[in-house]
C-alpha cells in the first residue's frame, strides 16, 4: 500500500491536487476537513462538538481526528494508494500516522505566498455535496453555483472568511510547519512551487510520482 501526503497552507491547493490525482489514477482521497464537515453537516455528536472549533479556525483534538481517519480507512478493502489531504497537522498526528504502516510514502509540500493563499481562499467555492473545489476566478464550474461532478449547490465555506483565514494561517504556521520539517528530516519531502495555475502545479507534481 502506498500513501501520498499533501502539505501546504490553507488554500495552497492540496484539495485540488488530491481531486486531480483521484480522477486520473483513482487513488483514494481522504480529506480530514471533508470528514469533519460531514460530521458537522450530519449534526452528529462529534459534529456538534467540533462546529465551533472549525468555525474559529482552530484544530480539532488529535484523537478525534485520528478516530475519524481510521474509521474511513477501515471502510476500504484492497486499498492500493491513498492521499491524505489535511493530515497530519501536528507532530502527535504525524507520530500516530507512522503507526499506520505502508510500503511506500511520499510527501509533497505546496509552497505558496501568504498573499496568494488569502486571495485564493476568499474566492473559493466548495460543493456542499461532494466537497469538490472551485474558484470564482480561475476554476469556475460549467454552470454558475452548481457542481460539475454531482450537481449540488456550491457554497463558500464558513471558515473561508478573512478573519478565520488569518487564524487558520497562524495555526498552520505554529502547528503544521514543524510537521513539514519532520518529513523533511525523514527524507521524503518534495517541495513544489505552488504559485502557478492548478494545471501547472499538477504537471510539476506528476514528475515526481513513482
Ligand atoms: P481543511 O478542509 O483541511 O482546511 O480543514 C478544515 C478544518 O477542519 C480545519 O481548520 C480544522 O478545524 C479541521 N481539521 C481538518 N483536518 C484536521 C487535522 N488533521 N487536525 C485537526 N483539525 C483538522
Amino acid at each position: 500500500m502506498k500513501r501520498i501526503l499533501l502539505f501546504g497552507a490553507p488554500g495552497s491547493g492540496k484539495g485540488t491536487m488530491a481531486d486531480f490525482l483521484q480522477d486520473e489514477f483513482h487513488y483514494l482521497k481522504v480529506s480530514t476537513g471533508d470528514l469533519i464537515r460531514d460530521e458537522i453537516k450530519s449534526n452528529s455528536e462529534l459534529g456538534q462538538k467540533v462546529k465551533r472549533i472549525v468555525s474559529a479556525g482552530e484544530l480539532v483534538p488529535d484523537q478525534w481526528i485520528l478516530d475519524l481517519l481510521q474509521k474511513r480507512l477501515e471502510q476500504e478493502r484492497e486499498l492500493e494508494t491513498y492521499i491524505l489531504d489535511g493530515y497530519p497537522r501536528t507532530i502527535p498526528q504525524a507520530e500516530s500516522l507512522s503507526e499506520i504502516k505502508v510500503d511506500d510514502e511520499s510527501a509533497f509540500y505546496l509552497k505558496v505566498s501568504e498573499e496568494a493563499v488569502v486571495d485564493r481562499l476568499v474566492s473559493r467555492l466548495t460543493c456542499s455535496g461532494c466537497g469538490a473545489i472551485y474558484n470564482k476566478r480561475n476554476m469556475r464550474p460549467k454552470k454558475d453555483g452548481v457542481c460539475d461532478q454531482c450537481g449540488s449547490a456550491l457554497e463558500r465555506r464558513t471558515d473561508d472568511v478573512p478573519e478565520t483565514i488569518r487564524q487558520r494561517i497562524e495555526v498552520y504556521e505554529k502547528s503544521t510547519l514543524p510537521v513539514i520539517e519532520y518529513y523533511e528530516r525523514k527524507g521524503i519531502l518534495i517541495t513544489l512551487d505552488a504559485s502557478g495555475t492548478p494545471d501547472e502545479v499538477y504537471r510539476l507534481m506528476k514528475q515526481y510520482l513513482k
